[in-house]
């Protein structure tokens, strides 16, 4: 992130559209738990459309987990509606809300083995013998874990037993399937198997689910839309490419993926692009704007953002200087640090003398690398710049 980044947008109001239709619906949940100061969940309104895996995406303590509590009946909301199917279930039980919960630490039952992990539901809702026999076999058979039937838990590795806690939500044929963190116990190698597994098992199952994740890599990967959460509320939902491409909040273009925001002035527009001079960059074109499409008027402040993978570097020309920007593709700059990652470089590059430092991302092998102290060019197409946040006026 640039030196410049401002905060100060963060703390605007959300603003929400109306709910649109969904298989399941959260509108305005709040919640704030006894002697804890402000609401751990501050008005969520989410619509999952059926068959869809939704990620909820956030950083620890943002209100994730109490979500999809209250989703699942396990937290009384303090206000809002949760409904499914156009049924609310805000007062609806546990036992009667027809979803599957997967969590973190798979809360399996140690003593008994795997089908009867998996039985367990079909059980308490006294499911006939055969039946139920038929359908713990299909369950282990969708997670891939038929072979393993009466292994006991203890013998299972941390995969195996995520594979057994979703069988065992899945066998009951829940409305909704959800998952809070259930990846954050594996290794990274495991973690990226069972991403592939769970969007196959949910892709499979077609059970309109959602995710609770602080992986980014997690959420872009395996939902078809993202909701990213902050202090209890939802900043952004949309597609992986809405989120990561299109962030309408500094905030999310944070959190998802690394971000330069830069704070400067409107100074015009021309066409779909915001003409906005940054302090030490010059003047540059930023695509998009607010949701709504309004124009930021002229005159008032507003962020963008450039991912560090956009920027490409160069050697500057022999006696060039360090100057200022050189406008809406380019600047010139000195590398303050160069960090080795295998398949990147990861840069700080200062702009002039005193200008912002940016962060760079290249790719290692296509290009040269430079040490601390090189001026450099640095470049971007036109498309990189975007506009993440405007003053509050519009024209
Ligand atoms: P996340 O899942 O995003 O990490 P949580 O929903 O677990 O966030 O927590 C949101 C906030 O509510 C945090 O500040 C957390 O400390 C608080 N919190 C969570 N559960 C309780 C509880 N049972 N009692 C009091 N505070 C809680």
């Amino acid at each position: 992130m640039g030196d410049t980044a401002p905060p100060r947008h963060d703390t605007a109001p959300v603003r929400h559209d109306p709910a649109p239709a969904g298989h399941l619906v959260l509108d305005g949940l709040v919640k704030t738990y006894p002697g804890k100061d402000g609401a751990a969940v501050r008005g969520v309104d989410l619509a999952v459309e059926r068959g869809r895996l939704l990620a909820l995406l956030g950083p620890s303590g943002c209100g994730k987990s109490t979500t999809l509590r209250m989703i699942a009946g396990l937290v009384p909301p303090t206000a809002g509606r949760i409904s499914v199917d156009g049924r609310d279930l805000t007062d609806t039980p546990v036992h009667r809300r027809d979803m599957g919960v997967v969590f973190q630490s798979y809360a399996l039952f140690p003593h008994l083995d795997v089908a009867r992990n998996v039985a367990f539901g079909l059980e308490m809702r006294k499911t006939p013998k055969a039946e139920l026999k038929r359908r713990v076999g299909e369950a282990l058979d969708l997670v891939r874990l038929g072979p393993l039937a009466g292994r006991r838990i203890a013998q299972l590795s941390g995969g195996q037993q995520q594979r057994v806690a979703l069988a065992r939500a899945l066998v009951v044929g829940p409305a909704v399937l959800l998952l809070d963190e259930p990846l954050s116990n594996l290794d990274a190698q495991l973690r990226a198997a069972m991403r592939d597994e769970i969007v196959r098992i949910q892709r499979e199952t077609g059970v309109t689910t959602v995710f609770v994740t602080h992986d980014q890599q997690e959420a872009l990967s395996m939902a078809d839309s993202v909701a990213v959460m902050n202090q209890g509320r939802i900043e952004q939902v949309g597609t992986p490419e809405d989120v990561y491409e299109r962030p309408e909040r500094p905030f999310v273009a944070r959190f998802v993926g690394r971000a330069n925001l830069l704070d400067g002035t409107v100074t015009g527009h021309t066409g779909d692009t915001t003409e906005v001079a940054l302090p030490g960059l010059g003047t540059v074109a930023a695509a998009g704007d607010r949701a709504t499409g309004a124009r930021t008027a002229t005159g008032r402040t507003a962020t963008v953002m450039l991912r560090p993978h956009r920027i490409a570097l160069a050697a500057a020309a022999p006696g060039a200087g360090s100057g200022s920007g050189t406008g809406s593709g380019g600047a010139r700059g000195t590398v303050l640090s160069a960090g080795y990652a295998g398949e990147t470089v990861a840069y700080r590059v200062r702009v002039g003398d005193s200008g912002p430092v940016l962060d760079v991302e290249q790719p290692t092998g296509t290009r040269e690398s430079y040490g601390p102290g090189t001026e450099v060019e640095l470049s971007w197409d036109p498309a990189a710049p975007r506009l993440v946040s405007a003053g509050e006026g519009t024209e």
